[in-house]
């Protein structure tokens, strides 16, 4: 891992840590968890870190800690969600990217060319690795690049990832959303206006002759659909079997939907198959 907790709650990060001015009371950053962790130096082949000794129970980290083994995405965004607003405040160095899915849009016409411009850069392990085609900042262009994203490094690190929309940075824990979560918040404006990533088991899927609906399992009575329109049945391709009793995560823009008036829907407007993501059975 690589940042730890002083006994004083501060939070230092394998780069910056010296014992004679921390000392070496260092644990874990779980609050779950806690076990003392030790510094390793740095060598050619491996940065600094902290690690458990293992030598004892205690040394161990505890099962239900965000590093005890790697995470399934839906435990990996728990995890950063409790830990990101911590690490942020505690002086984490921040991975900022951006969302940038024009590509997956089958009305985006491109309008210019953008070229590769590769830097040679030593490798810097608290630093982010995006598998990308052709973008000089580090973007985040499909589902799949998110889901891998959450699932390829420790939630000490993704904590680190902050969004860069229009100006604004955002945690990105703030921006991925239960559906269950962002349908309260949707309708008692607290979201940002800006897409979301909202993830959710699909209950049923609707078919009619204008309009699709993907509606969302709710445990709060809680109602959001993803919704395609006819203009896009030709992109959407996704099965009934392929999509109910599973979890899934999409991305957009959610609009109120208050045509019943007994009834308030956050809906969520896709245009192709490429904007749900299923996540494995494991969540
Ligand atoms: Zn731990």
């Amino acid at each position: 891992m690589q940042s730890a907790v002083l006994s004083n709650g501060k939070i230092v990060t394998a780069d910056e840590f010296n014992s004679e001015i921390h000392g070496n009371s260092l644990y874990c950053y779980d609050k779950s968890c806690k076990a003392p962790v030790i510094f390793v130096k740095g060598s050619d082949h491996m940065a600094p870190h902290f690690k458990t000794t293992g030598k004892s129970e205690e040394n161990k980290h505890h099962i239900n800690c965000g590093f005890y083994r790697p995470l399934s995405f839906l435990e990996s965004i728990n995890k950063v969600k409790e830990y990101q607003e911590g690490m942020l405040k505690g002086g984490i160095k921040q991975n900022i990217v951006k969302i940038n899915f024009n590509k997956l849009d089958p009305d985006y016409e491109p309008k210019t060319v953008e070229r590769e411009e590769k830097e040679k850069k030593p490798i810097d392990p608290t630093e982010i690795k995006i598998k990308q085609e052709n973008e000089s900042t580090k973007s985040i262009g499909s589902l799949k690049a998110i889901v891998n994203l959450l699932t390829s490094y420790d939630p000490g690190i993704l904590s680190s990832i902050v969004v860069q929309v229009k100006g604004t940075k955002i945690p990105i824990s703030k921006l991925i959303l239960h559906s269950d979560k962002a349908y309260p918040l949707h309708w008692s404006n607290e979201l940002l206006e800006t897409p979301y990533f909202v993830y959710g088991k699909v209950e049923r899927v609707i078919r009619r002759e204008k309009v699709y609906f993907i509606a969302f399992e709710s445990y709060n009575n809680s109602k959001f659909s993803l919704v395609v329109f006819d203009k896009y049945f030709k992109h959407f391709s996704l099965r009934d079997e392929q999509l109910v009793g599973k979890e899934v995560i999409s991305y957009g823009y959610l609009k109120k939907n208050a045509y019943n008036q007994d009834i308030k829907r956050s809906e969520l407007s896709i245009k192709s198959d490429k904007f749900i993501q299923i996540l494995n059975s494991k969540g």
